[in-house]
């Protein structure tokens, strides 16, 4: 088939490999002028890591990053209230975590190796789907008929506005995270998550030398952070903490390289292909980051299109096989990190006490279930 994908982020990237590796002609158009992502760390799960397997950059990744296989919870203050030992992963680590800029290197590069063309610079003007194919017109001034185009244009999805208008359009948390790159102590090995009332910060390790921090705190809609101002802001959230958050907190140089974002969820309902035209990853289904699985669903979408698309049947009998093996994994992951956002935000001076004691009577096997499910093939 010729083959159109939509962005080249990292559940496009992922599918011009997956799907040329099954002999499909694969084009690849991305808005951006050139090849480049905002500087912090992302946390690939034993899923994500599998179907990044499945692509032949499994090495790559863990050379790139820090593997571990448990997080810790504590309060604000740093007293410690549970472990919880990771049940993904076995033929592959539980997690690696790597700097953003790592991973899209390494999809950019696999790509590439396969001969993929990136049309940077480039967005899709009209579609014109006339059941046997489908006529894409280019900025760049190109016309060409494709069998399929599957995009992957992320969370504000041109193409998903174009197929359903504003009906599966962002809806904001209230809340948003804040992360940054940080020289990492010897103690964080694995993620450690302190939780305040109204805001949780909590750390990843990246690298021997480096781990990310990252800071959820309410926030009103359409809310801007100017650069400048950063800094005092996110020192200011933090300002109840002790403990390793507090310490961090009081070494925050102005001029780190903070990012802020939008917690924001996005699902639309089956299906996400109309007739030759689909969306995929965070287009079709964006998540409140708390599971780490946003991008590890957009590589298993990539890795399950390709699958699929070499199954049996009509092109929309696959896609519907494509979907019907996607949907209850997304709606899972969207749906738990969902609930521990509200979960974690719930938390207020007068039920912490009991909030903890629940998170260590139930947060064990509650994350084990969980894992047990995405441990099972994507
Ligand atoms: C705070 C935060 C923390 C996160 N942490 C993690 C984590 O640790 N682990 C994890 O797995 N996930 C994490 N995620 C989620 C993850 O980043 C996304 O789920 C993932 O990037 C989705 O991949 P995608 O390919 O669908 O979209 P993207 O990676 O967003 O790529 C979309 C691409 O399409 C391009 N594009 C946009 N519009 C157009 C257009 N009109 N035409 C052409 N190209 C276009 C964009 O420039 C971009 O390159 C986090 C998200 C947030 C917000």
């Amino acid at each position: 088939m010729h083959v159109l994908v939509v962005g080249a982020g990292i559940g496009g990237l992922a599918a011009a490999s997956a799907l040329r590796d099954r002999g499909h002609d694969v084009d690849v158009v991305e808005i951006k002028p050139t090849m480049s992502v905002y500087g912090v760390g992302i946390n690939q799960p034993a899923n994500s890591l599998r179907a990044l397997r499945s692509i032949g950059v499994l090495d790559q990744i863990q050379a790139a990053g820090f593997s571990y296989d448990h997080s810790d919870f504590y309060d604000h203050l740093g007293e410690h209230v549970v472990h919880v030992p990771s049940g993904l992963g076995g033929d592959v680590p539980a997690n690696t975590a790597l700097s953003r800029g790592e991973l899209h290197r390494i999809l950019g590069a696999a790509a590439e190796s396969r001969d993929v063309k990136v049309a940077y610079g480039t967005v899709v003007e009209d579609v014109a789907d006339d059941g046997e194919g489908v006529d894409v017109t280019l900025s760049d001034g190109r016309r060409e008929r494709y069998d399929l185009v599957a995009a992957f244009d992320g969370i504000s999805s041109a193409t998903r506005r174009r197929l359903v208008g504003n009906e599966a359009d962002a809806v904001y948390s209230g809340f948003g995270v804040w992360r940054v790159t940080l020289p990492r102590p010897d103690e964080v090995t694995g993620v450690r998550v302190y939780q305040g009332v109204g805001c949780k910060v909590g750390f990843i390790p990246l690298s021997q030398r480096t781990m990310y921090m990252f800071v959820v705190t309410p926030d009103p809609e359409g809310v801007k952070h100017p650069k400048a101002t950063m800094a005092a802001t996110l020192r200011a959230r933090m300002a109840g903490f002790g403990g390793l958050p507090g310490a961090v907190r009081d070494g925050l140089r102005d001029d780190d390289d903070y990012v802020y974002s939008p917690i924001s969820d996005v699902l639309l309902p089956l299906p996400w292909f109309r007739g030759r035209v689909g969306i995929l990853g965070d287009a079709a289904h964006a998540c409140a980051p708390h599971m780490t699985q946003g991008a590890g669903m957009a590589l298993e979408d990539a890795v399950v299109l390709a699958e699929c698309l070499d199954g049996p049947g009509s092109l929309d009998e696959r896609l519907r096989a494509f979907e019907a093996r996607r949907y209850p994994r997304v709606r899972l992951v969207q749906d738990v990190s969902h609930g521990i956002l509200a979960t974690e935000m719930a938390i207020d001076d007068d039920n912490r006490a009991a909030a903890f004691a629940a998170m260590r009577e139930h947060l064990p096997a509650q994350s084990a279930g969980v894992d047990a499910a995405l441990n099972q093939p994507a």
